[in-house]
């Protein structure tokens, strides 16, 4: 094995690591942390530190991590077939049960699942897939898609532009022009503090169609929005949020994409946030909790009303022009396929459900009267814990990020559980695994209720 003095020289010298300050990194100011092997919740490293993940990874690792029943279906498939190309027609018998798996637990009124690796590229398959919708149906101007401020939903070049933060845009000449934001659906951020939360729903929605009608309501063709807003904050719709967008969307023939990728397979509790919020939508975007990141996996799964319209244009034009080589890999199908054999057989949907409530509980009972603790929140198997330095009259550290940091890195210190300090915000993020027990979740709002005292009194 090598030193772990020669793998630091390599990591710095070598490796472009993703959302990372580079020069901090390369110069060994900003840490690095080489993981080797993890069992259910926890993690190790390379030092020997084994720590409670309480993000499961990038919220995706839903089912925990060793599952020896998902290692051997991807052991298998390697040594049968681990690798056929999708295309014209072609498949493999974990592909196409991964398909019939997920629309048996999809949300009413889909009807295809077209397969991508991760939860960009699948997002870039959704806006290919409205406009070809709109190109065959005759309308070439309705090509515009709608987005919120804190929404996540990728970083390439069109799901980069489409995620509403600051960071991902920056320097990057996003985003692009096609792609319009509304505001977040945060209504702990609200500007009008009088405002009740149906009142703010109501609020979302009208600022919806101002935009709309200063775009053209023809040009507008699809709203994408995660159930829940997720990287943007972890923030539950205010009540009625939904209902109050669809009405908007229907007035206007708006597509609408639910970008289930972290919400997908039982985050919320559910299986699908749309069935927790009541959202209908034409498009849903899945990747994460598909394979619980055993294998890169994502989906776009095609409501009916798309669907017809596609078949459509490929008898009109001939084979639709959009395809992956590594669409439908076998071995991260049939990482998909025993990934929700598991989620069934132990019940860990409800288990997401129940133990996170719990989670939240216990967080709200330990911090929300703590002065510097603006917010607790959260639903199913996700939580935050937001600061700020004026509780009464709700001021947000500026600039914002250094007091967040703080916290988390007093979190790392302790060397037991792993939170993410959110980005362009004061916050701790937390997404475990659904297998969590109610004493890790406990260990959990320790491990914070201390690094909070210890940081900020
Ligand atoms: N959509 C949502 C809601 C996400 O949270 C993410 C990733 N955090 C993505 C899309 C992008 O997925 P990926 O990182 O797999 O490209």
């Amino acid at each position: 094995m090598l030193k772990n003095d020669q793998l630091d020289q390599w990591d710095r010298e070598n490796f472009f690591h993703p959302s990372t300050h580079l020069a901090q990194f390369a110069r060994g100011e900003a840490p690095n942390r080489i993981v080797s092997k993890a069992d259910g919740v926890f993690i190790e490293d390379r030092d020997g530190n084994r720590l409670l993940d309480g993000f499961a990874g990038l919220y995706c690792v839903n089912v925990g991590y060793g599952r020896q029943e998902i290692a051997e279906a991807i052991a298998e498939q390697a040594r049968e077939l681990a690798y056929y190309h999708a295309y014209v027609g072609h498949g493999t018998e974990a592909s196409i049960t991964l398909s019939k798996m997920i629309l048996d637990r999809a949300p009413k009124g889909m009807s295809k699942v077209y397969f991508g690796l991760g939860g960009s590229d699948a997002n870039e398959t959704n806006v290919k897939l409205i406009w070809y919708y709109n190109n065959i149906l005759g309308r070439p101007e309705k090509k515009k898609i709608i987005s919120r401020w804190r929404g996540y939903h990728g970083s390439g070049l069109v799901t980069g532009s489409l995620t509403g933060l600051e960071l991902f845009h920056k320097k990057f000449d996003l985003p692009i022009a096609q792609v319009k934001h509304t505001i977040a659906p945060d209504y702990f951020r609200r500007e009008d503090r009088s405002m009740s939360e149906d009142d703010f729903s109501t609020h979302c929605a009208n600022e919806l169609e101002a935009l709309i009608q200063r775009e053209g309501p023809d040009t507008i063709a699809a709203f994408i929005g995660e159930p829940m807003l997720g990287t943007g904050g972890i923030v539950p719709p205010p009540a009625g949020y939904w209902e109050k967008i669809q009405a908007v969307l229907q007035r206007h023939d708006i597509l609408l994409v639910a970008d289930e990728v972290v919400t997908g397979f039982g985050r919320l509790g559910t299986m699908f946030g749309s069935d927790h919020y009541g959202i209908k939508p034409d498009l849903i975007t899945i990747a994460k909790g598909l394979t619980s990141a055993y294998a890169p996996l994502s989906g776009s799964i095609v409501g009916e009303k798309m669907w017809k319209v596609l078949e459509q244009g490929t008898d009109e034009n001939g084979p639709i022009g959009h395809g992956w080589t590594y669409s439908a890999h076998p071995i991260g199908a049939a990482a998909g396929v025993a990934n929700l054999k598991l989620l069934d057989d132990l019940n860990l949907v409800q288990n997401a459900g129940e133990v996170g409530s719990y989670l939240n509980d216990k967080m709200r009972d330990a911090l929300a009267d703590h002065p510097h603790v603006g917010d607790v929140r959260g639903e199913g198997m996700w939580c935050a814990v937001e600061f700020v330095e004026d509780k009464a009259n709700r001021k947000f550290y500026a600039p914002y990020g250094k007091v967040g940091a703080q916290v988390a890195a007093a979190m790392l210190a302790q060397g037991k559980v792993i939170a993410r300090s959110m980005p362009q915000a004061d916050m701790l993020g937390f997404a475990p695994p659904f297998c969590l027990t109610k004493a890790e979740a406990d260990t959990i709002v320790d491990a914070t209720r201390r690094a909070v005292t210890s940081v900020l009194g």
